[in-house]
């Protein structure tokens, strides 16, 4: 089999991580209360709700998106906003553990597949000359221990590195049991790491994947990590910075609750400066163990998302998010709204005085947009609400809660119908 089969092999059976993407629900499982894709653009495009999307391709090649889609390339967002062509893919496709909602989980029976580092390096390096992939997010099954094969990632990414002079995007993934020195080396080659929770704690862990240890194999590398960054910033990772941290959850494949997702996401974000946390909703896999449960509702995935956001960028704490007594975040209002209708559907926010912290809570405004209202603001008094919406606030969402120049900005909403 060539590089090029394997990698269609890999792909053929991986459920793509988001990883660097997502992708909003679409229209078609819209929420009840009826969010527009061209909302949902919004959205992504203030932060609020949801991160950048996977979406345009942004350079033709002579390849079909249909033949890259099955070599494992997808679109992504990176962190700065810009989007690339990312290779997705596993240095191997065998794995010894047995995950409960895994294509790749021991026992399951299709043809697997394994790469040398050096053959991957090469692999990759050709579609990257091709224009075919710009960036590439490695992850692996395990075989021999987590150690073993984080030797083979680091291997990897040291032949593009250092044989091959790569200088692009590199996600490396860290595997349960890689040993504190494997991070470090890891660390000095990547842009970005991740290692996958998969469960909020240790007792949904297990009833996801029994032979992954919470703390001490996916919580201490995240914490390693942090140490290194912290303890030593003189000694940078390959362009002069160190990598940044991600994780990924199962969300609806253990019963958890939105409110331990996001317990343990804002600790983390506090504790261990990740960057952010992926929320995957469950999908049944079959010849798994969990074939025959329902797959999640992607808006909870959607909502979970939103709530992130305005945990880590919007300044709002856990405790002010609406939860049910079950402790799930309400599918059909957006959380930002939910906690607006109560706070400020009584106490609109004056555009003209109100401080950064106090802007960045009204539905439809974003951080990008705060900066543009707090300038405008210095050259001159904002008496209109066509002069927000050329500053990029989403009128319909943000009048409510607004008094431009003392006015109840709901009032203006009319012109703009
Ligand atoms: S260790 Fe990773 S590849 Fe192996 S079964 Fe678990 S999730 Fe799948």
């Amino acid at each position: 089999m060539d590089a090029g089969d394997k990698l269609k092999s890999v792909s053929e059976h991986m459920v793509l991580e988001a990883a660097e993407d997502y992708t909003p629900p679409s229209a078609a499982q819209r929420a009840p209360c009826g969010f527009s894709p061209d909302e949902l653009k919004h959205f992504a495009r203030d932060g609020a709700a949801g991160a950048a999307s996977a979406t345009a391709p942004p350079k033709r090649t002579s390849l079909s998106e249909e033949k890259k889609s099955a070599l494992g390339v997808t679109y992504a967002a990176m962190p700065g906003g810009k989007r690339i062509a990312l290779l997705k893919t596993l240095l191997t496709s065998a794995c010894e553990r047995d995950c409960y909602y895994c294509p790749f989980r021991a026992g399951r029976d299709f043809r697997r597949v394994t790469f040398k580092p050096d053959e991957m390096a090469r692999a990759f390096l050709e579609l990257q000359r091709a224009r075919i992939a710009e960036g590439m997010f490695l992850s692996s099954g395990i075989i021999g221990g987590g150690a073993r094969i984080q030797d083979q990632l680091i291997a990897t990414a040291e032949v593009l590195r250092l044989k091959l002079g790569y200088r692009g995007y590199l996600h490396l993934k860290i595997m349960p049991g890689a040993e504190r020195a494997q991070v470090e080396r890891a660390m000095q080659l990547a842009d970005r790491l991740s290692i996958n929770l998969e469960a909020p704690n240790s007792s949904r862990l297990a009833r996801l994947a029994p032979h992954k240890v919470f703390t001490e194999e996916l919580v201490q590398p995240l914490r390693w990590v942090e140490e290194v960054r912290r303890t030593q910033p003189a000694r940078l990772g390959w362009n002069g910075r160190w990598p940044s941290t991600t994780t990924q959850f199962v969300v609806g494949g253990a019963d958890e609750t939105d409110l331990e997702l996001l317990s343990t996401t804002e600790s983390l974000h506090r504790q261990v400066r990740l960057s952010r946390a992926y929320f995957s909703a469950f999908h049944p896999v079959s010849d798994t163990p969990l074939e025959n449960r329902p797959a999640e509702n992607p808006w909870r995935e959607f909502r979970l998302y939103q709530s992130s956001f305005l945990l880590r960028d919007y300044g709002f704490d856990l405790e002010e998010l609406q939860f049910s007594r079950e402790g799930n975040l309400p599918l059909e209002v957006d959380p930002k709204i939910a906690w607006a209708r109560i706070n400020l559907a009584d106490a609109p926010v004056e555009v003209n005085r109100a401080d950064r912290q106090a802007l960045l809570r009204v539905p439809g405004i974003g951080p990008k947009t705060v900066d543009a209202v707090l300038a405008a603001r210095r050259r001159g008094r904002l008496l209109h609400m066509n002069e927000l919406k050329a500053l990029g606030v989403i009128v319909k969402r943000a009048a409510p809660y607004l008094l431009v120049d003392g006015r109840q900005a709901a009032r203006q909403l009319s012109l703009f119908d």
